[in-house]
Order: C-alpha cells, then sequence, then structure tokens
C-alpha cells in the first residue's frame, strides 16, 4: 500500500471509559477472515464465552447480540468486553478496534481521521488526545485502506488551496472567542456558505481570493445580526419532523428489519411527522417523552447562551479540518451540499437539544442538552445510508432556503 499522510483532528480526546453503549448499540461486522480467526482464538484455551458469536444477516456475519440488543461478548455488569479481558486489545475484530475512530479519504494520498461524537468519551473529550494516538491510528488506516479521495467532480473544479481557504474561514467563524449569540453565529455560518458558492468561479485565483475572503465575512455578519423571520408553514414543519427522525434513526433500526418492524417503524415516523410520537422508538438513548409533551417548535422562554455550544463548535472544527462534511460524509456528494448539510445541523441539533431540554423539565438548552443533540445527529452524519438518497437532498435544499424561518420557529429569534 502506497504510504499516505494522515491527519489526525487536533482538538479531539478520546479514552474509552467502558460504559459499553457501542456493544449495544451497533450490529457489529466482521470479516469472513475474523470469523475465522476468531473462533480459533476462542478454542485455543479453556473459557466461558459463547462459540456460536456470529449472526448472519444478507449472508454478512455480525457479532451475534442478545435479546437486550448487548453483544454475547459485552459483560453486562462491567461494560468490559470479555473477549478483550480474555485475549487482550489488539486480537478483537477491526470494527472493535476502530470505534469511535472515522477514518475517511480526502486528497489524493491523505486520510483523515476524527472520532465520533456519539461515543460519550468523545463528547466528554476525556482522555489522550487523539493526535498521541497516532500509531494506533495509523495501524487501523493500514488496514483499512479507505479508498476513493476526492475527484474533480466532488470538488466542484476547485484546488486544494481554495478548499483550504474556504474551510479556513468557516473554522475561524466556530473558534472566534467573541461571545455572540448562537443563532447569530449560525446565521453567519449558513451565511458565508451561500456567498462562498457565489463566488467559487474566481476561487482558484488566490489573489482575488484573499482579497475577497474578509468583505464576505463581514458582509455575512452584519446580515446574521438582522432579526430572524417567524413562521415556519405547517408543511414544512411536518417534513422537519421526518427528517429529524430519520436522522435519530439507529443503526441498529437499519439492518434488515422485519415486516413487523418495518410497519412499526413507519407508524412511529407518521406520527412524528404529525408531531406526536416517542423518539425513544428510534434508539433506546433517545427520551421516552413524546414530541406533544415536549415540542420541538414554538418560543423559547430562555435563550441558551454561547458557552452551551461550544462543544458543538469544536465538533464542527473537527469536521471541516477534517474535510469529513461532503455530502453526507461519505456518498460522493460534492464541497458545497456537503458545507450545506453541515451547516443544516445547526438546526437538527437545535432541535434534538430543544426536546431533550424540555424531556427534563427545563425551558433553557443548557451544555449536556446540546451534548445530546451532537451525538444524536453525529452518528447519522457519519453512516447511515439512510441520508444517501437525492429526496434527503431535496429536503436540505429546502431548509437551508428557510434558515431564519426555520431557526426562529425552532426557537432562536
Ligand atoms: S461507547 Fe465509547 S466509551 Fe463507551 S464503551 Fe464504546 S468506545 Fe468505550
Amino acid at each position: 500500500m502506497p504510504e499516505r499522510k494522515v491527519h489526525i483532528a487536533e482538538n479531539q480526546n478520546y479514552g474509552c471509559i467502558q460504559c459499553g453503549r457501542c456493544c449495544r448499540r451497533f450490529h457489529v461486522l466482521m470479516s469472513e477472515d475474523e470469523v475465522l480467526r476468531l473462533g480459533r482464538l476462542l478454542a485455543s484455551r479453556p473459557n466461558d464465552l459463547p462459540k456460536e458469536f456470529v449472526t448472519r444477516i444478507d449472508g454478512k456475519p455480525y457479532f451475534a447480540r442478545r435479546p437486550s440488543g448487548a453483544c454475547v461478548f459485552l459483560d453486562e455488569e462491567t461494560g468490559y468486553c470479555r473477549m478483550h479481558s480474555l485475549f487482550g486489545f489488539e486480537q478483537k475484530a477491526l470494527s472493535c478496534r476502530g470505534y469511535p475512530v472515522n477514518i475517511a479519504s480526502s486528497f489524493p494520498g491523505e486520510v483523515s481521521a476524527i472520532a465520533r461524537q456519539d461515543c460519550p468519551a468523545v463528547q466528554q473529550n476525556a482522555g489522550r488526545p487523539l493526535t498521541r494516538q497516532r500509531r494506533e491510528i495509523e495501524g487501523l488506516v493500514e488496514e483499512l485502506d479507505p479508498q476513493r479521495p476526492f475527484t474533480r467532480r466532488v470538488l466542484e473544479g476547485l484546488d486544494r488551496k481554495a478548499v483550504e481557504a474556504m474551510v479556513g474561514l468557516l473554522v475561524e467563524i466556530m473558534r472566534d472567542e467573541t461571545p455572540v449569540p448562537p443563532r447569530q453565529r449560525a446565521g453567519t455560518f449558513r451565511d458565508v456558505v451561500v456567498r462562498l458558492e457565489k463566488i467559487k468561479d474566481f476561487a482558484n485565483d488566490p489573489v482575488a481570493l484573499s482579497e475577497m475572503l474578509p468583505n464576505l465575512l463581514a458582509k455575512a455578519r452584519a446580515a446574521s445580526g438582522q432579526r430572524a423571520e417567524a413562521g415556519l408553514s405547517g408543511f414544512s414543519r411536518a417534513v422537519f419532523r421526518t427528517w429529524l427522525g430519520a436522522c435519530l434513526r439507529r443503526d441498529t433500526e437499519l439492518v434488515r428489519p422485519g415486516v413487523v418492524q418495518r410497519v412499526l417503524r413507519m407508524w412511529t415516523m407518521l406520527q412524528l411527522t404529525f408531531g406526536h410520537g416517542s423518539l425513544h422508538r428510534l434508539g433506546w438513548e433517545h427520551p421516552r417523552t413524546t414530541l406533544d409533551q415536549c415540542p420541538i417548535f414554538g418560543a423559547q422562554a430562555e435563550p441558551s447562551d454561547d458557552a452551551a455550544w461550544a462543544s458543538y463548535r469544536r465538533w464542527l472544527v473537527s469536521r471541516l479540518e477534517a474535510y469529513q462534511f461532503f455530502g453526507v460524509t461519505f456518498y460522493d456528494e460534492p464541497f458545497f451540499p456537503g458545507l450545506r448539510a453541515l451547516a443544516l445541523t445547526y438546526p437538527l441539533v437545535l432541535a434534538a437539544a430543544r426536546h431533550h431540554s424540555r424531556s427534563r423539565g427545563a425551558n433553557r438548552i443548557e451544555e449536556p442538552d446540546v451534548h445530546y443533540g451532537i451525538g444524536a445527529i453525529d452518528h447519522t452524519l457519519g453512516r447511515s445510508p439512510l441520508m444517501q438518497y437525492p429526496p434527503w437532498r431535496i429536503v436540505e435544499n429546502h431548509f437551508f432556503t428557510r434558515w431564519d424561518k426555520l431557526l426562529a420557529t425552532l426557537g432562536w429569534e
């Protein structure tokens, strides 16, 4: 394999806290070689671990799970992986060793690695800096061998320097420590994305670009300070709830459900579309409260301050710097739809955080609500096959052009 440069997110820390969430949440895929290797390992010394550890879905081998949804190797009392305890980390399946690191190709000859926010340890930003785990991450890159670097089509004709300058400007907005209302910062981010797209035909001229960017940022900041319009239509509200529901569906729900599960899922989605039902039906980590009890729309009594959104800003920076936002990350969508999808995580995280804060009886969105929202949305942004379908691009455009109305209806007036 040719030598590849591995860029690792600089603002993330991670150290597993053995919460066991990933071992309960995912259908973990193995390779056929791993099935054989793990089978031999289990037979190599006396132990009481389950010998039937494979379940096949569409012919592919996954770790078998208990009725509770937990992996057969998880010690549910301690949260430890019994395979890990007995044979050591290095012997585990690649998917288990790799989580929560997201590895993706970027420019030709380069790969980026960030940690996923659906892992509580990453959310808490606790543990060793990811950059100090380079040896392990480079080992994963070698095993995974990610392909499909950005093409000219994906980059929309932009050269690398133009992409770096544009992404750098968006990072600057997120890193700016001047306290501004979250709605205003979100508006600036979205407005800059709109304006960058308008100048893309001139962006490969570095001199022109460096002259345009400061001006563009100043105009976006001025525009985002204006008052938002209220009044998202009933139809748009229904579409947004459906979209949020699609984004909050868990990996567990997507692996070949039976007919009964499909019908139940459709019923849940229909309820959410009309503002009823519980997100909990989409995954056990979501609140049990219903959308009627804790609606995502409507005025908010106390606006949340910028500090509550610090972790969200950190997350956007890591996604931007790793270039892990193209399309919905992995589906070869071009640069600008990727940026739009990333900007739209603002209202999606806001809606999820809002429901979460109301579900604990609060009127104000605090940091834990934002953490929940990021984890819920990042799960999908990184992987859901649902999100690759073209109708979701239409939905993204629908809300991108109704940005102010959407945020105002979500309570950010
Ligand atoms: S979810 Fe994260 S912290 Fe929890 S067991 Fe998995 S890797 Fe460790």
